[in-house]
């Protein structure tokens, strides 16, 4: 072993989706760039579970040959540990039938997995297992599915790893009924209300943000927000009880994979706006959309009432009707497919895709002129960051982490080292639909906008300052 890899702490990052093996939502982002902005400082293994989506072919994973058995109420659940190493991060990857074999990670578009407590009980106490076998420094828990470990490291009473626990969104807690309590392995008495219990059922956020050695969330401004109701689904009084352990640090996007000059999932690379008109000329060809010099706006998420879809549907119409482009890619929940699909066949300046696509997405971000984001409540949110370094400017409601990493265009100051864009109040129509018309006036006074996108696109969305700050975190465990 090299004298450097002696040296270091060591540290496991645990996640339930990690780009690009398995991916829903920004936490794999978070999970494919965070640790590698910190695998020079420690020696870092990422863990995830081996999903049936995950071509082992494509990614060389292969066998660790390192198998145990887990019994969870009486029963066996055998475990094999796999692994591969991409773009310079060792992964390992948990395989368990009952975790692994299902055609999605957490349930179908219409609901979660009714065993997913049992499911995500044998990930978190292999976990534990990873750290018996190896005295890890330090672990980095995500969301609720990995959020049993520090209590199970509790349980355990001879494990020294530190722990870590994020929040990603308070509105998944993983609450399960209280039945289930005697499924995952946990010793009944952590059923109480400091610990795991949560109006009568079992609640694995709470035992993350009890047992953990320090909390965060992902944005300062999350931070604050979850403190109280209107954010924090039911847990305002547990979190500020522990608020001393808590803090929020802003995501970064992972400026490797997004990044304009780069990218190769684009028409033409760029770094001027100039060049970005040869993707939007690309891309609106590909969506069967006419006028290249009307600004276009898109939308690109998971279609859940938390991203403003509610919203998006109530302005579609009226933004429809202004001389300008829309795309809409999204998927989730199907109840919001059909209005916009009928909306969308009476606008011919609608183009919407009821799918996930990275690629396409990528396509979009290049040719988008404006983002739309008019998100109830965000965490953090990436999209946001990622049109602002492809060139597109952000329309967001003033919430959450959107709050943190846009500023307001109308206080421009040049020598700021961050993105701009236009930011609305009140979540409602009217509010949205006033931002809207601001972003058609800017777009109208070219030299303004194109001022204030050249600038965002020259802004650092990376991970690295982000990145020094969990270290500085860890080290204080
Ligand atoms: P979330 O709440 O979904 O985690 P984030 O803003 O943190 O939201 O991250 C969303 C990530 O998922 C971004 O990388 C975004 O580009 C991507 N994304 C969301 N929906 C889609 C889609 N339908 N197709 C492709 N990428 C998508």
């Amino acid at each position: 072993m090299s004298k450097e890899l002696v040296n270091k702490k060591s540290l496991l990052f645990c996640a339930s989706e990690v780009y690009p093996f398995a991916k829903t939502g920004g936490l794999a982002d978070v999970a494919h760039a965070l640790p590698r902005a910190l695998c020079e400082t420690y020696d870092t293994q990422v863990v995830l579970p081996l999903y049936a989506s995950i071509d082992k072919d494509k990614y060389s994973i292969v066998s660790l040959k390192n198998s145990f058995t887990l019994t969870l109420n009486a029963t066996p659940y055998e475990v094999e540990l796999y692994g591969c190493k991409h773009e310079g991060v060792e992964y390992v990857f948990i395989y368990s039938a009952l975790l692994c074999e299902r055609e999605y990670l957490y349930g179908t578009p219409t609901q979660g997995y009714g065993d997913n407590a049992l499911r995500f009980a044998i990930f978190n106490h292999a976990i534990v297992e990873l750290l018996k076998q190896k005295e890890y420094d330090f672990a980095h828990l995500n969301d609720w599915q990995s959020a049993l470990v520090p209590l199970l490291i509790q349980q355990a009473k001879n494990i020294q790893t530190k722990t870590l626990f994020t929040i990603h969104n308070l509105a998944y807690q993983g609450v399960f009924a209280y039945e289930e309590l005697f499924n995952i392995g946990v010793n009944s008495s952590y059923f109480n209300i400091d610990a795991l219990e949560f109006y009568g059922k079992v609640n694995f956020m709470k035992a993350g943000i009890a047992y953990a050695d320090a909390v965060t969330t992902v944005s300062p401004n999350y931070a604050k927000e979850i403190l109280t109701p209107a954010f924090a689904c039911g847990l305002e009084g547990f979190l500020s009880h522990h608020k001393n352990k808590l803090s929020g640090i802003l995501n970064g996007i992972d400026t490797e994979h997004f990044n304009p000059s780069k990218d190769k999932l684009i028409e033409q690379t760029f770094s001027n706006l100039t060049q970005k008109l040869v993707n939007k000329k690309a891309y609106l060809k590909e969506a069967k959309l006419r006028g290249i010099k009307k600004p276009l706006f898109a939308f690109i998420g998971r279609f859940t009432d938390q991203k403003g879809v509610d919203l998006l549907i109530e302005v579609l119409e009226d933004l429809a009707s202004q001389e300008c482009n829309i795309v809409i890619l999204g998927d989730g929940e199907e109840r919001y497919q059909t209005p916009i699909k009928e909306i969308a066949q009476k606008h011919t300046n609608i183009h919407f895709e009821f799918k996930y696509n990275e690629p396409l997405s990528h396509r979009i971000y290049a040719s988008a002129d404006f983002l739309l984001m008019p998100s109830l409540f965000e965490p953090c949110g990436l999209n946001q960051m990622i049109a602002m370094s492809y060139g597109a400017l952000p329309i967001v409601h003033s919430v959450g982490g959107l709050k943190d990493s846009v500023q307001n265009y109308k206080r421009f100051n040049a020598e700021s080292q961050k993105g701009y864009g236009i930011l609305f109040k009140t979540p409602n129509a009217d509010s949205f639909l006033k931002a809207l018309q601001e972003a058609l006036k800017l777009y109208e006074s070219k030299k303004e906008y194109n001022i204030l996108v050249k600038h965002n696109m020259l802004c650092d969305f990376s991970w690295s300052k982000s990145a020094q700050l969990y270290k500085k975190l860890y080290e204080e465990l």
